[in-house]
């Protein structure tokens, strides 16, 4: 059965990019329609932390923090190693603190600023040591959302009814709420992290008014004169077409799940994207064929995962942070030795998986092992699990180092020297090889008990038995796609203007390698798809 529907505005995609662009643009009178390919609304971003960051935002001084326009521009500038116009640089550094604005005072969502929590490279110029750019998702009451609320998306990586504040990565100490409070949380279904942001933006939507048609994927852009004006997309009842009168905005996330894409762009290899896995690239394939210029396709927000056995959770992978970053830890790669500061930020430190060794003609440092001893494991678990008293199976586990350097294959006189001049390095308190624990971003993770001291991240690796993790390079999302302007609207290989088409958040992320803090992808993400909601609708 074919059937004609029209709306003002078509969303394709229901993460916080869609949802912002759809919120926006009915917020400002349009008549909007949502479609989503998966069964349920939300994306990543429901599995994600809800983190948004955002220079300059509105709630920074609440937490004693101060910033300015001109600070984030600095800091966006120093990370982008010239590889993102400028104009976008300066859109979304002017337009993010009204972007989080604006979803307050109407409404969608209530942010807190997160006390404390540095920017990623807060060294650069115009880099908060302190923090204050984050924002954070409050706890939103899914039973408000009546049928709705089992239509969104649950993390298999985060307990949802905590907040990111309270798991000791989005806070100066872990702050687990009372058993009552979860109990509360859990009677009224209330969700914190990036399912409270989709579960805030969501209702924000429904209450404007947002149409949404699930298991909908878009297929095809419609292009009429040269104008997008409408999206052909496929349901249980075949495929139908959409008319859009003022524009089409593609928020269909990466292209991280597509192998052929993920072969011919990225800069380097990916063994596995922790991201939802209907993310396949396909409005790059609309837009490519509607005729649009590409931005941005090597580039991804890079992370370091494990592979976990069946049954720890259901993408059989963790993404590794703090086990990188705690004392009595260091990784090491085939030659048994250290190559990177291991408490660099997930994507930054993915650029060392991918540096080359020419000689061998193959990737120096894939794959690598996190080297630990008891004292670490018993202290603080392994990939996000506390200490259960045995061995997880994804760990290697030898009485000494020389053993466990055999049972991974690397060379046991160079791993015994790695850990020796280590441990002389720890007793002075410096690292003067990669120089971890230098920045305030290392002295932040580590140790949740002893952070802002070189001790949350230094320690000596000497209390067998030894244990090695191996880690791999992967991606919570890629970045390239559809070429944009400063309005997110497409542009083709002229650079001249594609009508009626926008796109925005991970299918199309102008930020050049950049990563700029906690929340650096869903700042950006959210900006482009509030300035292509208002641009759509012709708000001034
Ligand atoms: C565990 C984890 C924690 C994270 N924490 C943070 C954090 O705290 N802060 C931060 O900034 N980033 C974080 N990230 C990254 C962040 O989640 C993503 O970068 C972000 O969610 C991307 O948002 P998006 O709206 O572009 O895409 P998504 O949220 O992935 O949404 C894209 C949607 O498009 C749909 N879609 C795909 N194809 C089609 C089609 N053809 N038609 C219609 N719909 C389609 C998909 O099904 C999906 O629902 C985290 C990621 C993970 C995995």
């Amino acid at each position: 059965m074919s059937h004609q529907e029209s709306y003002d505005v078509v969303v394709l995609g229901s993460g916080a990019a869609g949802l912002t662009a759809a919120f926006t643009a009915a917020t400002e009178g349009a008549r909007v329609g949502v479609f989503e390919k998966n069964s349920r609304v939300g994306g990543t971003t429901a599995w994600s932390g809800g983190h948004v960051w955002i220079p300059a935002n509105h709630r920074m001084a609440e937490v004693g923090a101060d910033d300015s326009l001109e600070e984030g521009i600095t800091y966006l500038t120093a990370l982008a190693r010239g590889l993102v116009e400028p104009e976008l640089v300066h859109a979304f550094a002017e337009n993010g603190p009204s972007m989080a604005r604006y979803l307050e005072e109407h409404g969608a969502v209530e942010f807190f600023a997160v006390p404390g929590l540095p920017d990623y490279h807060p060294e650069h110029p115009g880099g908060k040591p302190g923090g204050g750019r984050t924002l954070g998702s409050t706890l939103f009451p899914f039973d408000t959302l009546g049928d709705w609320k089992d239509k969104v998306e649950k993390s298999p990586y985060y307990s949802v009814h905590l907040r990111m504040d309270e798991t000791g990565i989005g806070s100066a100490v872990p702050k687990p709420p009372s058993a009552e409070e979860i109990a509360r949380r859990e009677e009224q279904d209330e969700r914190g992290m990036g399912g409270g942001l989709i579960g805030a933006l969501l209702a924000g939507c429904l209450r404007a008014g947002v149409e949404f048609h699930l298991s909908s994927p878009g297929v095809e852009l419609v292009v009429a004169d040269g104008r997008v004006t409408g999206v052909a997309v496929e349901d249980s009842d075949g495929r139908h077409q959409v008319t859009a009168t003022k524009g089409v905005i593609l928020a269909t996330g990466g292209f991280e799940w597509n192998e052929e894409y993920r072969k011919t762009f990225l800069r380097g290899a990916i063994h596995k994207a922790a991201s939802i896995p209907t993310n396949t690239g396909d409005a790059l394939r609309m837009s490519l064929k509607a005729g649009a210029a590409l931005q941005n396709m090597r580039e991804a927000w890079w992370i370091p995962v494990v592979d976990l056995p069946d049954g720890v959770n259901s993408m059989n992978l963790e993404m590794i942070n703090a086990d990188r970053t705690r004392p009595r830890s260091i990784m090491v790669n085939r030659a048994g030795r250290r190559f990177v500061n291991e408490a660099a930020n997930y994507n930054a430190i993915v650029g060392a998986f991918h540096a080359e060794d020419v000689t061998a003609f193959d990737y120096a440092n894939i794959p690598a092992w996190i080297i630990v001893d008891h004292t670490n494991l018993t202290t603080y678990g392994s990939a996000g699990r506390p200490y259960s008293g045995t061995t997880p199976p994804w760990l290697v586990e030898a009485p000494t180092l020389r053993e466990l350097a055999g049972k991974l294959g690397i060379p046991a006189d160079e791993l015994e020297r790695t850990v020796a001049r280590w441990n002389e390095n720890v007793a002075a308190g410096v690292d003067p090889d990669f120089h971890r624990g230098e920045s305030a971003h290392d002295l932040w993770w580590g140790d949740p008990y002893k952070k802002g001291t070189v001790e949350g991240t230094l320690g000596p690796i000497d209390q067998g038995p030894f244990y090695a993790m191996k880690l791999m390079p992967g991606t919570i999302g890629t970045k390239g796609g559809p070429k944009v302007d400063a309005h997110a609207r497409v542009v083709d290989l002229d650079g001249a203007v594609i009508p009626g088409l926008y796109a925005v958040g991970n299918t199309s992320s102008p930020t050049g390698p950049t990563y700029g803090g906690p929340g650096g992808t869903l700042g950006p993400g959210m900006t482009f798809a509030w300035i292509a909601a208002r641009d759509a609708v012709g708000t001034d």
